[in-house]
């Protein structure tokens, strides 16, 4: 049987399209399906934008810390107005940039909804498509919660499209844009609530990361408000009043943001008429070769619950395209010791295992290195911030398998560190790394 294409990716966001252009590279007939702007989440309302307000108010902070060495500064104002135009042309540059990058590998941008007809068809409005192979690579909608009164709030998508800065805000959640956006508003001017149901956030992170970040948004003013769940939200004058569901008020607020996780978006794309198997969650599973239980269909990025960061998605079909069309045989991606970062004021960085992972897995072969301190920049900063570094390793070899890490600068700093976890490295093999002085990292190297 022969078919219009080789392969067909559904989503032209990180794992749809890095897929689709590598496959082009290696002489595959490839078509990309796309119904919002190419580039996806990272690049529409993810971590390019998020970046941009990011550096924004690391400016702010530098700005405040800047007296501490010398300077004599007046913040006249801040145009908020005016970075979101600008972020926002240079995003547009990206989609152009994208489609650009489709075009010169030969690929087929089909703008669209798609939607699976059967294992090998992919309906595209009302034109069907076929190939041998079909990528699902929709990726994910923040969640909303089903209480009383939630679409007053906005989730990260509409954060984006603030045209002003809310004067007070609530940010409801606990993982990463939760932190990431409550720091940014905070940062900017916005009186901020980071409202969780829980006792602390970043949960599934080394307990170091959260409890440093917590002191440091208590000293900065950013109010923690935990164990606390909403129950309903409501107008008044012109504000949202937030309730909790022990009937407690909150207070009104400009903006409420929620921040509560994500959903995929597989079951758009009808997979059933295909026969793909979807977890009760909506995450399509794959095996370590990205195929679903079809085998000629493979998924990628967010939809497969896995890691969900843009590089993973990327690498992730950047190797599955090798290893169908460029006939490199064992390609796939090892999940373990994936670093991330997020993006709080000040940074975390982490890779590998928590130490409660590691006791979990090693035991009693478990030993850690910490660290606090106060970095030379914030010496002189009025608002000084810690610095806190843990290196978790395990066996009589010392194997490093984890670093956690928060301060400023660790963003930058981690994927070096990262390839040495990846390679295996040992305590002694940091020992044996002359530091570099003055620095923050030499701390890692010098660990006792
Ligand atoms: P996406 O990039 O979401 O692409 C999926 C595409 O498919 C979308 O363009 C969508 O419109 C399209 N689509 C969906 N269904 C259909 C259909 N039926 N037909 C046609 N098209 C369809 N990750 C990081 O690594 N670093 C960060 O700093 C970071 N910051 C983030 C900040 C925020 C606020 C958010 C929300 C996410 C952030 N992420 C970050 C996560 C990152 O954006 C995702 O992990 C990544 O985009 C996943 O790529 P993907 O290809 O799986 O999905
Ligand atoms: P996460 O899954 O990271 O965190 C959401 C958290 O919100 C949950 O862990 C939970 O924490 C809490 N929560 C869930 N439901 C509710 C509820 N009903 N009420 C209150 N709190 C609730 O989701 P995010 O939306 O923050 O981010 C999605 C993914 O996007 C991330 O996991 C990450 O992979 C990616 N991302 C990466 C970034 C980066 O690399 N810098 C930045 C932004 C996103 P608990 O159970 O403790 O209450």
């Amino acid at each position: 049987m022969s078919y219009q294409y080789d392969l067909i990716a559904i989503g032209g966001g990180s794992g749809g399209v890095a897929t689709a252009r590598r496959a082009a590279k290696h002489g595959a007939r490839v078509a990309v399906v796309e119904y919002d702007r190419l580039g996806g989440t990272c690049v529409n309302r993810g971590c390019v934008p998020k970046k941009v307000m990011w550096y924004a108010s690391h400016i702010a902070h530098t700005v405040r810390d800047a007296t501490g060495y010398g300077f004599e500064i007046e913040q006249k104002s801040f145009d908020w107005n005016a970075l979101v135009s600008d972020r926002e042309k240079y995003i547009h540059r990206l989609n152009g940039i994208y489609e650009t990058n489709l075009d010169r590998e030969n690929v087929d941008y089909l703008p669209g909804h798609g939607s699976l007809v059967d294992k090998h068809t992919v309906k595209v409005g009302d034109k069907t498509y076929t190939a041998e192979r079909i990528l699902l690579a929709p990726g994910g909608a923040p969640v909303i919660p089903d209480i009383e009164g939630a679409e007053l709030g906005i989730t990260s998508d509409g954060f984006f499209e603030l045209t002003e800065i809310p004067e007070k805000v609530a940010v409801v959640g606990a993982g990463y844009i939760a932190v990431e956006l409550a720091g940014v508003l905070h940062s900017l001017g916005s009186d901020v609530s980071l409202i969780i149901r829980r006792e602390h956030f970043l949960r599934e992170f080394d307990e170091i990361l959260s409890s440093t970040l917590t002191s440091i948004m208590h000293d900065d003013g950013l109010k923690i408000i935990n164990n606390t769940s909403l129950a309903k939200l409501t107008t008044k004058h012109n504000r949202i009043a937030v309730t909790t569901t022990d009937d407690r008020s909150l207070g009104d607020f400009d903006s409420v943001i929620w921040a509560i996780g994500r959903r995929p978006l597989s079951a758009e794309m009808t997979p059933e008429n295909a026969g793909v198997e979807v977890n009760s969650k909506g995450y399509i599973p794959t095996d370590k070769w990205q195929k679903t239980n079809v085998d000629n269909i493979f998924a990628i990025g967010d939809v497969t619950g896995r890691d969900q960061l843009t590089p993973v998605a990327i690498a992730a079909g950047r190797r599955l395209a090798e290893r169908l069309y460029a006939g490199m045989t064992d390609r796939h991606l090892n999940y373990d010791n994936i670093a991330s970062v997020v993006f709080s004021h000040p940074p975390i960085g982490t890779v590998g295992l928590t130490e409660t992972q590691a006791r979990e897995k090693f035991g009693d072969e478990v030993k850690c290195y910490n660290t606090a301190f106060t970095a030379m920049y914030h010496a002189f900063s009025p608002h000084p911030q810690k610095t806190a570094m843990k290196l978790v390793v395990t066996g009589k070899e010392e194997r490093v398998v984890g670093i956690h890490m928060i301060g400023t600068g660790v963003d930058e700093m981690l994927q070096g560190f990262a390839v040495a976890v990846k390679m295996g490295a040992t305590k002694a093999d940091f020992d044996d790394t002359v530091a570099i002085h003055p620095t923050s990292s030499e701390e890692l190297v010098t660990l006792v």
